[in-house]
């Protein structure tokens, strides 16, 4: 018989990574805490026209990554998500967020999205986005809270040498000033640019500047600034941010061909970078969103959020050799040394674990020598021995395994000892 294998672009984490990925969580959500960011759970699916009109159509994401499928009860499509920021605001608007008194409503995500490209390393088909979008407030400096929550993440896992691309897209009315200019550029170069930037001219200019292809960059390398039409009021909004990333010791690289694949962006967007992670450098995307919730049928509220992947987190910690402090292993295995004694050990590793020790013992029928083996596999930190003298007075040894000092306890105080160690050392 074949056997199945996993489908391309998604991954197995298994035991032994996957305590990596509890620690990265952890981290994600104890910083969500402190920057009072509260998380929001949203269906893995949702009406493929939320991520049509939410996302945009001329994005890579729309036009080619999505996996939908039609819904077999009505006329409407699903799609399984591909970003995080249309589910949520699709939920602030239904759930009527913006009635609230409580803003800026700052709330967070941790999960899968899907999308359909090509895998290759930090490029999956099923990844793991944390995010965070704050709406309700156009305050600059909730921009460099936003950023600043994504940074203090890696530095806080103890990533070192991120950079922050920084760029502001304008508004609408910005860009509508901008586009023809820019329009000018490209149309002169257009038949020597790639096939995707040439139907992008036409739908969506602006996006030609984020095209990875090397001859486009140099073809585009003079086209006119979007920094150059900013009205006076988004270019102090871009002042003010950069102002208050440099108060938060953030530092910040401007770049004006910074565009973001999403349609919806307004003003700040950003990336975060890091020096050499290979075929893909960036770790983290954001920027404002001010349009979208009017987009999804809410009040016109502006919004800012960023999303990054925790496949992407983790490979920047690898290739920096960052060592997560993850500390494995049980608490204590109980070794019987004779088949009398098995019941009285069920009974004890019960209880210990009923104590809050994690404990363990032999299901194998194994001798003696190779239970202490198995005790040492799953690194326990102390092992207790039950045999015939034990059992005879009530006691058991324990040793602890990295001092190999032993002592014999009675029965009926074993698990408050044991218990009180455990806890001492955690
Ligand atoms: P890229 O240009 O690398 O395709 P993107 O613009 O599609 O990125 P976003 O949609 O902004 O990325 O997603 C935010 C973050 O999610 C990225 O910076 C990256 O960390 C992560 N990410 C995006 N796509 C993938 C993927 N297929 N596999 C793993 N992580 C991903
Ligand atoms: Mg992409």
């Amino acid at each position: 018989m074949t056997r199945i294998q996993i489908p391309r672009g998604t991954q197995d984490i298994m035991p032994g990574t996957v305590e990596l990925w509890h620690y990265v969580e952890a981290k994600a959500r104890e910083l969500c805490r402190r920057f009072n960011y509260a998380e929001i759970r949203t269906p893995l699916f949702e009406s493929t026209e939320l991520f049509q009109r939410g996302v945009g159509e001329t994005t890579d994401i729309v036009e080619k990554e999505m996996y939908s499928v039609a819904n077999p009860r009505s006329n409407d499509a699903l799609t399984l998500r591909p970003e995080g920021t249309a589910g949520v605001v699709r939920s602030y608007v239904e759930n009527k967020l913006y009635g609230s008194p409580n803003q800026p409503t700052k709330l967070y995500y941790l999960g899968p999205m899907f999308r359909h490209e090509r895998p290759q390393a930090g490029r999956y088909r099923q990844f793991v986005q944390f995010g965070a979008e704050a709406i309700g407030s156009s305050d600059p400096a909730i921009d460099a809270e936003v950023i600043g929550l994504a940074i203090r993440l890696y530095q806080e896992l103890g990533l070192t040498g991120l950079s922050v691309e920084l760029n502001s897209v304008g508004t609408v009315e910005d860009r509508a000033r901008h586009r023809e200019h820019l329009l000018a550029h490209l149309n002169g170069v257009r038949s020597e640019l790639c096939e995707d930037c040439q139907s992008r001219i036409d739908r969506n200019p602006l996006r030609v500047l984020d095209c990875k292809n090397e001859k486009c960059k140099t073809l585009t390398k003079d086209a006119p600034s979007i920094l150059d039409y900013l009205s006076e009021e988004s270019a102090a909004h871009f002042e003010a941010v950069k102002d208050y990333l440099t108060a938060l010791d953030i530092p910040y690289h401007v770049n004006p061909r910074l565009v973001r694949g999403l349609d919806y962006y307004t003003l700040t967007a950003f990336e975060i970078k890091m020096a050499e992670i290979g075929a893909v450098e960036t770790l983290c995307g954001g920027g404002r969103y001010n349009g979208l919730v009017a987009e999804l049928g809410g009040d016109d509220m502006p919004g800012i959020g960023f999303a990054l992947s925790i496949e992407r987190l983790l490979l920047a910690l690898e290739k920096q050799g960052v060592q997560l402090p993850i500390t494995g292993g049980i608490d204590c295995f109980v070794v019987v040394q004779t088949p009398e004694a098995k019941k009285g050990a069920f009974i004890l590793v019960d209880q210990l674990r009923q104590a809050g020790v994690a404990a363990e013992l032999d299901y194998l029928d194994r001798k003696m020598k190779a239970q202490l083996k198995q005790a040492d596999r799953l690194s326990a930190r102390f092992t207790a021995i039950i045999g015939e003298s034990e059992l005879a007075n009530g006691t058991v040894v324990l040793k602890e395994m990295a001092t190999g000092e032993q002592q014999e306890i009675k029965q009926d105080e074993f698990i408050s000892v044991l218990a009180a160690k455990v806890q001492q050392a955690n």
